[in-house]
């Protein structure tokens, strides 16, 4: 076994490696670290995302720097701001004990001002994106002139980004002697020609398989409405009872909101984002790796360290942002020779990025229709026969209890019992998906306009005039924190301290949460459901609360029974119980204003006036 401590690295850097935790180096860290710490070629390292290649460069280029002067001396060049900030904070963790190390990340999307300062402040290393990068060697802000080693990480994204000129543009910037180091997952002709042109004789390394968009990934997708699309996930979930698998979501929040709303409904699931503290991701991340955790949902970022087999499928929510992500992320499943499937959710408005995104990565994509509820009722059905068949009796355990079982038992015929054991379960999804609408999304039928069916939920906003808002920027801030159609919105009364705003019945859960997410100005905003009834486009009074049209989102858990279970534990897939009460329920009940809803509406009322519900 290789450990750190016999790569050549320095005491006080071996020391920090050993603090993160990290017992041995992987494949391309053993192998290249050695190569690196000559210090005298040019390098290039192929190898999987989640590898390691973060140390494999950072550790050999600590161990090179003279941190006793300022002069920038390192560059690493990354294609995204997050992987900026992640690789300057895995730097610096290398250099804990690496006395006067300082790093400054420079990215677009943040004030230029305080990163030129921070600049001047003096840093060795300089981590950037490239864009980010010439607009300060336009400043004249940075000086290249001393820069020994160049890192081109995740070059094969950064080419992909359209970054190629300014990479050139910035390597021959570069004009003292100099190493380039370049770390990729994948070596398109791109890639090979920046090597060709600004690399001499380079040390090639390639450890393990290289990235490819694999043959043995089945690529599907559905369409669903945009407001369909956490049903859609659910059933499309519902109808694997086996999968192990990552869910894809665009941001921090997002990823954290689709996870905790899984875990209310009884799902195996748990989040994987850069807000959480390494100790929460390793946490998270053991539980997956154990299989004790189902459903990883997770950024494209938080994802690239993830090295797991036996992933079965790969959920994207969405398409995602930087097309050439889909080619990562699907790489997750599929590994070792395995088969995998990569499914989409997408939109009607997403189709034509779904095209593309099958143009560039050469994939074919099947459309597949979202399971019924029937579907669903009837796949959960025989995977619970299935485990009644593949189940280990554990006879001693069992043995002093036969003989009361048989008792209780005795008066049911064989084709009774055997109905009865089956139901145990099945009733959970039988009584789930009763009255399931169909979600997919079918562009020949004309769209239903919630604005004019009327159905609307009112709910109230804790921000109003007092704030700054008018009818005009409520509707737009509403519309920024949700990404609803507008005719997802019905009308807005703004008060002083408050406003209510109608929301697509369907829709009021998702919007409740989204704006409990939400700050403004420093405050959290509360939402919740207004204790009015909605009101019909045309005057009347057409539905009760949470009236029974809108699917699942609005209608079935807004009415019926509060406390329909969405129990999942018995047959060993969730290490949750399953009484996730009705979520809209309960937290409507549990909200800071106390009392029933009739109670909270009226103590509103009582507070701001009497014209206060007036439209
Ligand atoms: P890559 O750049 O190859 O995609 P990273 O450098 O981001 O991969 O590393 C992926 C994950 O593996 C990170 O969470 C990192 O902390 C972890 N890691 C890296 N090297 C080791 C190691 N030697 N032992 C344990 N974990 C490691
Ligand atoms: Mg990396």
């Amino acid at each position: 076994m290789t450990l750190f401590s016999t790569l050549g690295l320095k005491p006080e850097i071996a020391k920090a490696v050993e603090e993160l935790g990290f017992q041995q180096p992987t494949p391309i860290q053993e192998q290249s670290i050695p190569v690196l710490l000559t210090g005298t070629r040019d390098f290039m390292g192929l190898a999987q995302t989640g590898t390691g290649k973060t140390a494999a460069f950072g550790l050999p280029l600590i161990n090179h720097l003279n941190f006793s002067i300022k002069t920038t001396q390192g560059l690493i060049l990354c294609p995204t701001r997050e992987l900026c900030m992640q690789v300057k904070s895995d730097l610096e963790k290398y250099s804990s004990h690496t006395k006067g190390a300082h790093l400054v990340a420079v990215y677009g999307g943040a004030s230029i001002s305080g990163q030129i300062s921070e600049i001047k402040r003096g840093a060795q290393i300089i981590v950037a994106t490239p864009g980010r990068l010439m607009d300060l060697m336009e400043r004249k802000v940075i000086n290249l002139a001393a820069i020994r080693y160049v890192v081109l990480d995740e070059a094969d994204e950064m080419l992909n980004m359209g970054f190629r000129d300014d990479i050139e543009f910035i390597l021959s910037h570069v004009t003292g002697e100099k190493n380039v180091w370049l770390f990729s997952a994948t070596m398109p002709r791109e890639v090979r020609q920046i090597a060709e042109r600004f690399m001499v004789d380079p040390f090639e390394l390639t450890v393990g398989h290289k990235n490819t968009t694999a043959e043995n990934i089945k690529h599907v997708y559905y369409i669903t409405r945009a407001n369909h699309k956490f049903d859609a996930l659910k059933r499309v979930i519902d109808y694997q009872p086996d999968i192990f698998g990552i869910i894809f979501a665009q941001t921090k929040i997002e990823t954290q909101e689709i996870a905790e709303k899984l875990i209310r409904e009884g799902y195996n699931a748990d989040a994987l984002h850069g807000d959480l503290s390494q100790q929460q991701r390793d946490k998270v991340m053991n539980r997956f790796r154990q299989r004790s955790l189902q459903l990883l949902v997770a950024t494209d970022v938080a994802a690239r360290g993830i090295d797991v087999n036996d992933i079965t499928h790969v959920i994207n929510y969405s398409i995602p942002d930087e097309l050439e992500s889909y080619t990562h992320r699907s790489g997750r499943t599929a590994r070792a020779g395995k088969k995998g499937i990569s499914i989409t959710i997408v939109n009607p408005k997403e189709v034509g990025k779904l095209r593309q995104m099958e143009r560039l990565t050469k994939a074919k994509f099947e459309k597949e229709i979202i399971p019924s509820g029937v579907d669903v009722c009837e796949k959960q059905l025989f995977h619970i026969i299935n485990n009644v068949h593949k189940v280990e009796v554990n006879d001693s355990a069992i043995e002093p209890y036969v003989g009361r079982i048989m008792e209780e038992l005795q008066d049911l015929t064989k084709e009774e019992l055997i109905k009865k054991f089956a139901s145990v379960e099945f009733n959970r999804f039988l009584n789930y998906y009763k009255n399931a609408p169909d979600l997919n999304y079918d562009a020949s039928q004309k769209e239903f306009s919630s604005r004019d069916s009327g159905d609307f939920t009112r709910v109230f906003v804790s921000v109003g005039t007092m704030d700054g808002f008018d009818k005009g920027s409520l509707f737009r801030f509403v519309l920024d924190c949700t990404n609803y159609n507008k005719t997802d919105i019905g009308r807005i009364s703004l008060k002083n301290a408050y406003s209510f705003v109608e929301v697509s019945s369907s829709l009021a859960e998702q919007f409740i949460d989204n704006m409990r997410n939400q700050q403004y100005r420093g405050r959290k905003i509360r939402a919740e459901v207004s204790g009015e009834e909605p009101r019909s486009r045309d005057g009347g009074r057409k539905f009760e609360r949470g009236g029974d049209r809108g699917g699942f989102g609005g209608g079935r858990r807004n009415g019926g029974s509060g406390n329909e279970s969405r129990g999942r534990g018995g047959y060993g897939r969730s290490d949750r119980g399953g009484s996730s009460r009705s979520s809209f329920h309960s937290k409507g009940e549990k909200s800071s204003f106390g009392g029933s809803r009739k109670d909270k509406f009226s103590k509103n009322k009582g507070k701001s006036g009497s014209d206060e519900f007036s439209y």
